[in-house]
């Protein structure tokens, strides 16, 4: 974290920068999260900002490129941006609780998202394959068409059960005591995914890669929820700090469940 503000009087000075802002072009605000104490790795003295990008400091440096183009991701600098004290949000050194409120529920909302983008691959390949029939021999008749497409659909049944119960024990118990459930839903959905994409792409031949289907959109779009709502294997060291004890199972202080 090499953002950073110092306080004078009522006023916050905010020095640094931040990659990666999706929607930034049209944003308003932007939620800043800097050290405000504390030293590098702490957890505590990280403060969040709500900061009108229209504020004297700010600007959008670049769009990134990327994979899924056209882009919609900005890097961010701040210069001697000044702030008052009532823009702090969620409390000084609270940053890591806000961020801590959303992120369970952003990470099984991801896990649905990407189980229907899914189950809509493997839904359009089975369409098509009972349509196409080159050499008069429909696809669907293949079981090398037919199998890849029932290990997809095996899998979309069973992680639509997980999603089901998951988000149940969330409404029920809270989001933190099956915080594990959902990294297994988001790393097992955004791979499920990708793998549908592709091989809807597969059973769709030439058709499948261009732009004339969605599924080469589908496949990169959905790549990216691989890495970015913490990535595949952060989500894997939350499923192991369960397991092996190393994380609790309860709210941390000051967060809602
Ligand atoms: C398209 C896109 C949009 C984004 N939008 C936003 C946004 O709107 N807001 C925002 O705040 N961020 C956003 N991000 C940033 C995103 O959250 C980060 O890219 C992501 O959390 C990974 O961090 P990093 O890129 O710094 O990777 P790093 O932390 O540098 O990790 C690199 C690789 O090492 C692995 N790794 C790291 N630590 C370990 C470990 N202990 N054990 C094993 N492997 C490890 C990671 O899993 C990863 O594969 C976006 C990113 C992208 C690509």
């Amino acid at each position: 974290m090499e953002t950073s503000a110092v306080r004078t009087g009522d006023t916050w000075t905010i020095n640094g920068e931040k990659s990666w802002n999706t929607g930034i072009h049209r944003a308003s605000h932007i939620l800043v999260i800097a050290r405000t104490s504390g030293k590098a790795g702490d957890a505590s003295g990280l403060t969040a900002f709500l900061v009108p990008t229209d504020t004297a400091g700010f600007k959008l440096e670049e769009m990134l490129w990327t994979f899924n183009m056209p882009t919609d991701h900005g890097r961010v600098s701040f210069t001697d941006l000044q702030v008052p004290h009532s823009s702090i949000f969620g409390g000084e050194g609270k940053a890591l609780q806000v961020v801590q409120h959303f992120f369970n529920e952003n990470r099984i909302r991801q896990a649905a998202s990407s189980l229907g983008a899914a189950q809509y691959c493997i839904n359009e390949s089975v369409k098509y394959a009972l349509k196409r029939a080159p050499f008069g021999k429909p696809l669907s008749s293949n079981q090398g068409i037919q199998f890849p497409l029932v290990e997809l659909q095996t899998q979309a049944e069973m992680l639509r059960a997980l999603i089901h119960k998951t988000a149940w024990q969330m409404d029920t118990y809270g989001a933190f005591s099956v915080s594990d459930k959902i990294s297994m839903c988001n790393f097992v959905a955004n791979r499920l995914c990708c793998d549908a994409s592709d091989q809807a792409m597969q059973v769709h031949g030439g058709l499948g890669y261009s732009r004339h289907k969605p599924f080469e959109h589908i496949y990169r779009h959905h790549r990216r929820y691989r890495i970015t709502e913490g990535t595949e294997e952060i989500q894997k060291r939350r499923v192991a700090g369960y397991m092996f004890g190393f994380m609790d199972r309860k709210a941390p202080k000051g967060v809602s469940t």
